[in-house]
């Protein structure tokens, strides 16, 4: 179960589709883990149902009707066989499905490289002009140096936990840190630790040791 949630704002415009691309990945991600949250989109949407209820229609176009009703026809059970058969083959149970399109082999088979000496990174994708989409992998009981973030870094835990000053987190919370949080976080003793990140700039090292570490990381 999650305790770490996105606020009802950020829900709202989930509901809406006016949330980035990232930022609609994040919330999807967290939806998986959560009932609570996936309760509260319900209810929005049903919200943004009675709203939409209430505007003038428009009608639905002949061609449009006719359209729809042939591409269901056209769904033959060999086609739908077919699909779910390229479903099976690319899902993988430990990763979400929101995440299967980007990691469609398991977290194993991805490039991962060593940042740290308890910590990997692999970034998932990367567009010159957003913010950077990376997986963190943290070994049982490893401590990531502290450190702070230069922009906002938006983290939800897939597998294993982590804790840091503020709480213990594990699959499925959803964590917002930026510029004026510095933390020092350390994987559960039990499992390796997985975490999806988001990050509009890099991390910066404040533990003395590493700093040498933060041109390496721009
Ligand atoms: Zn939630």
């Amino acid at each position: 179960m999650s305790n770490f949630h996105p606020d009802q704002t950020k829900l709202a415009e989930y509901v809406a589709g006016t949330l980035s691309y990232h930022e609609t990945l994040l919330i999807s991600v967290h939806l998986h883990y959560c009932k609570e949250c996936q309760q509260a989109v319900q209810r929005l949407e049903a919200l943004g149902g009675v709203l939409l209820d209430d505007l003038p229609g428009e009608p639905v176009g002949e061609d449009l009707l006719q359209a729809t009703l042939a591409s269901i026809q056209n769904d033959e059970p060999v086609h739908r066989a077919r699909r779910e058969e390229v479903g099976r083959y690319y899902r993988h149970p430990e990763v979400p499905a929101p995440l299967q399109k980007l990691v469609p082999r398991g977290f194993d088979a991805l490039p991962w490289r060593k940042l740290l000496p308890h910590l990997q990174v692999c970034d998932i994708e990367l567009s010159p002009q957003g913010p950077k989409i990376s997986l963190h992998r943290i070994r049982p009981g490893g401590r990531i140096p502290r450190h702070t973030h230069r922009g906002s870094e938006y983290t939800v835990v897939l597998k294993g936990g982590f804790s840091d000053a503020l709480g213990d987190y594990n699959p499925g919370d959803y964590l917002h840190r930026d510029a004026d949080h510095e933390h020092e976080p350390v994987a559960a003793e039990s499992e390796e630790c997985i975490c999806l990140t988001v990050t509009e700039d890099p991390l910066k090292m404040t533990s003395w040791k590493w700093r040498w570490m933060n041109p390496f990381l721009s």
